[in-house]
């Protein structure tokens, strides 16, 4: 919601963005602030800003677009408005961050347990409340880091710190051919304090929390300056601090990871948390009530990873009745096809384009094709789906890795835009677990039929295998379930609900995998009903899609 071009410009993360913009606010260098500051104190009450808007439910929407033509802060406009609202609509992190959720709390004059909480998706807290205890660090933050520390001129050991940092980073991207490494959290601190010429832990704790301090010095002494950017020592601390904090706990996992983008390789070291627990518990401890919604959840594998049975609290489960009509589903499983390991070649690749080519004929409108990784959807293309697109009348939109967020945004407006007439439909190329399977709606034409291409199980990274020994370990062997197979089923069942939005959606869900037939009982309930095993014979499908969608 923020509107300051300064602190936009520095793309920071949610905690970066409280911090600059309280260094922005401090300094009196935010001009939207200011002016809502001026407006609002001449007033009994921020409703009386906008009286038409403010006394009756308001979309995040309008209230950036008055702000926009009034130039003032829509954030903090919000935050004054909030101590007047019965209900608070708020991103996840407003809660699950603690530091955030202290503040929002704070300034709407509540303790936890005044809140009633409704999660909505609720399916996303469980990745979500592990990524706020993880961190990391890359060459690019230490090259900033190194500046600030030269700059402010550090003691000469702090530079030295963050180069030998920056070197084992360059040396291991060199080296580097998988796309994640597990590290020894022991032995890499044992060889950074020697070659600091420390002797032990200790020193090498009070080290990082001189440089700490030195952060907060640098930080001062910016604001004085009215200068505005993240704070890279600080961060360079905290992760060391985490470092040494969670290195002997099984709940928290350490590695390199590389990233590939337009054939660039970037490297990141990691700190990663395998537990949402420790974010969860205190907010169903401490909390009045809490609602938890979803469509797609498995509530056994939900109230253990959030931990709601060790909350103190009581938890009952309710499945509700579908409310979309049944004849207006269809749900098949294929048999004959999958993308094992050992079936990745080109004529399982055209044998699952033959079937596509029965479902895209069969359709009358848009159709989503989403893999189970980028890998399968390169096969698909050079193995020809392409073609079969074009003969069934239909342009095909391909989801490509790294595509911005506004790029991606105009290729699913032109998607859309292909789903009525003159136009037969189109066909969206993605992969399961991305935006568009995900977080995407496509009502009505806009997606008539999905297609789930390979049961999308995550790369076995040494950081999933770690979390599968430590859910083993505390959830009576349910490692393999809880970390691999579960996640994989949410993510087809995520993208299996894109067609079903409204009421009278009628749409159609193919798992191209016969390895769905063996996980039924994980498939969501609202398709479970409507859903048909179909051998593998030529033509099937198109017996049973083609009726499905020409009679009424
Ligand atoms: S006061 Fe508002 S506009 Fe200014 S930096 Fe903070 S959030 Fe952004």
């Amino acid at each position: 919601m923020c509107l300051s071009k300064t602190l936009l410009s520095l793309k920071p993360n949610s905690n970066e963005s409280m911090s600059i913009c309280k260094d922005l606010r401090n300094n009196h260098n935010c001009s939207h602030f200011l002016n809502l500051l001026k407006k609002k104190n001449g007033l009994d009450s921020p409703i009386l800003i906008s009286p038409d808007l403010f006394n009756k439910p308001i979309d995040a929407d309008d209230l950036i677009n008055l702000c926009k033509e009034n130039k003032l802060c829509p954030y903090f406009l919000s935050k004054f408005l909030l101590p007047e609202m019965k209900i608070i609509i708020c991103n996840y992190q407003w809660i699950l961050n603690p530091f955030i959720r202290q503040s929002f709390l704070k300034f709407i004059g509540k303790e936890l347990h005044e809140c009633i909480l409704v999660i909505d998706e609720c399916h996303n807290i469980i990745d979500l409340a592990t990524e706020i205890n993880s961190l990391k660090i890359s060459p690019y933050s230490l090259r900033l880091c190194l500046r600030d520390l030269e700059v402010y001129r550090s003691p000469s050991l702090m530079q030295d710190f963050a180069k030998i940092i920056l070197n084992h980073l360059k040396k291991k991207k060199t080296n580097l051919n998988a796309i994640e490494l597990s590290i020894s959290p022991e032995k890499l601190l044992h060889k950074i304090f020697l070659a600091l010429g420390q002797n032990d832990l200790n020193e090498f704790k009070n080290f990082v929390n001189d440089l700490y301090e030195f952060s907060v010095a640098i930080h001062e002494e910016k604001t004085a300056d009215g200068l505005v950017s993240r704070d890279y020592v600080g961060m360079l601390a905290e992760f060391w601090l985490t470092w040494i904090k969670t290195l002997s706990s099984d709940n928290y996992f350490f590695c390199y990871s590389i990233k590939e983008k337009n054939e660039k390789k970037s490297i990141n070291m990691e700190i990663v948390a395998l537990d949402p627990r420790e974010i969860t518990i205190p907010i169903l401890k401490y909390s009045h009530s809490i609602l938890h919604l979803s469509g797609t959840i498995n509530p056994y594998v939900y109230h253990n990873l959030i931990g709601l049975n060790q909350s103190g609290k009581s938890y009952k489960g309710i499945i509700t009745k579908s409310p979309f009509k049944k004849e207006n589903i269809k749900a098949l499983i294929i048999d004959g096809v999958d993308t094992k390991k050992n079936n990745r070649n080109p004529s399982m690749f055209k044998k699952i384009i033959q079937k596509i080519d029965e479902v895209l004929y069969s359709t009358p409108a848009n159709v989503g094709i989403f893999c189970a990784s980028y890998g399968i959807l390169r096969s698909l293309i050079s193995n020809g789906i392409e073609r079969i697109a074009i003969k069934n009348n239909k342009k095909l939109f391909i989801e490509e890795q790294g595509l911005s967020a506004s790029e991606n945004a105009l290729l699913i407006e032109d998607f859309k835009s292909m789903a009525n007439p003159p136009y037969k439909g189109a066909a969206l190329l993605g992969v399961s677990g991305g935006r568009n399977s995900e977080g995407e709606d496509y009502p009505g034409n806009y997606m008539n039929a999905v297609i789930i291409t390979g049961f999308p199980y995550h790369l076995p990274t040494p950081r999933v295998e770690a979390k599968i020994q430590y859910y083993d370990k505390v959830f009576e062997n349910q490692g393999w379930n809880f970390a691999y197979l579960y996640p994989a089923i949410q993510r087809a069942n995520q993208a299996s609900g894109r067609p079903i939005r409204k009421l009278n959606d009628k749409g159609t869900i193919i798992f191209m995998d016969s390895r769905f037939k063996h996980k039924i009982k994980w498939i969501s309930n609202w398709m479970k009903s409507q859903l048909e095993i179909i051998p593998d014979k030529d033509n099937v499908i198109t017996q049973i899609l083609y009726p499905f969608w020409n009679i009424d």
